[in-house]
């Protein structure tokens, strides 16, 4: 493939939950980037993840003035990861590039991410240096995070990077093919493999509105991402019911041992209330991991569409894109 000639269409994919206060800013400050795009064509694809407020409303107005503008709602709202997942199955671009409607994902580094797919790459992920507004709390738990997530799983998912990614559109054709409910996009592209690039950005504030990954949302998506790209916490289970059973026996040895030579059996009264308990919550703790998993299975197997649409993008070969999903 001749590299150097990459051009045609860029979709962008905006997910937006409740995001009314700043679609206009962000709409007008990605089309002067995209405007300033030598040889690129461009579609804006808006998610709208099942918002409360006057956010559809307000993308349907955008759409009837800009025909590159294309919307797709969701009936409820499902999350950051299937709102992404949505704009994906409907980009028609020879890359996609996904970023927050917030301004938290400058406009601007898109044409960074453009040059560098145009040399060849085919995934381009923007990395944090620092968040200007994450409070403490945030940067440690990410921190921790990452960590442990590179820490357990074998898949490599580097530190700092959000979903502010651009995929060349066989990266993210096989994305498409990959229909798991709890998904963990940049977990599921790190998977893939190809030639990656990183280009380097500061995080703004929120231009408006408070952020929409409430602390159970963060939660769970730790855990989506821990307990679908791991099964160490399942192999841990296993060696520290064996470590623990071993203590046991041993313990119990030892107790014989001392009731034959020494005869004070009674005392051991405090240390067995001490075992029973730690051999209870322990076996408590690795059932709820397993039950983890479990209900990971149970997802799938339900095979349940990823999401349910309320408004399908005008272009899209409706009955294709339903039958896809
Ligand atoms: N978002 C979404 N669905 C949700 C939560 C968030 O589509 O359930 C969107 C939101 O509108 C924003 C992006 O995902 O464009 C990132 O969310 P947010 O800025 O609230 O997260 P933070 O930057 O605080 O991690
Ligand atoms: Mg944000």
């Amino acid at each position: 493939m001749n590299h150097t000639a990459r051009s045609g269409t860029v979709s962008i994919i905006c997910p937006c939950y409740n995001e009314s206060d700043v679609i206009a800013l962000f709409y007008d400050e990605l089309r002067e980037v995209l405007g300033s795009l030598d040889n690129l064509d461009y579609e804006i694809i808006f998610v709208d993840d099942g918002s409360s407020d006057e956010t559809l409303d307000r993308l349907n107005t955008l759409a009837e003035q800009d025909g590159r503008v294309r919307i797709c709602s969701l009936s409820r709202n499902f999350g950051h990861q299937v709102a992404l997942t949505a704009g994906l199955d409907y980009a028609r671009g020879d890359a996609a590039i996904m970023l927050d409607t917030d301004l938290q994902h400058p406009p601007q580094l898109i044409r960074e991410m453009v040059e560098k797919w145009r040399s060849g790459y085919d995934i381009v992920s923007a990395v944090r240096r620092e968040t200007a507004s994450a409070t403490w709390l945030k940067n440690v738990t990410s921190k921790g995070f990452y960590f442990i997530l590179n820490k357990l799983s074998p898949t490599d998912v580097p530190e700092g990077v959000a979903d502010f990614t651009l995929l060349s559109s066989r990266v993210y054709r096989e994305l498409r093919d990959m229909r798991e409910r709890n998904r963990f996009i940049r977990g599921m592209i790190s998977w893939m493999g190809f030639k990656r690039e990183f280009v380097y950005y500061d995080a703004r504030d929120r231009a408006a509105g408070v952020s929409k990954y409430t602390f159970p949302k963060m939660l769970s998506m730790a855990a989506d991402a821990l307990l679908s790209f791991s099964s160490t916490p399942l192999r841990l289970a296993t060696l520290v019911g064996i470590f623990i059973t071993f203590l046991g026996f041993v313990y119990l040895a030892w107790i014989i041992a001392r009731a034959i030579l020494v005869g004070d059996l009674v005392v051991g009264w405090t240390s067995l209330i001490a075992v029973s308990l730690i051999l209870g919550g322990c076996q408590l703790l690795f059932i709820g991991l397993i039950g983890q998993y479990l209900a990971r299975v149970f997802d799938e197997v339900k095979g349940r569409p990823i999401y349910v649409l309320k408004q399908i993008p005008k272009g899209a070969a409706g009955e294709d894109a339903a039958a896809d999903r």
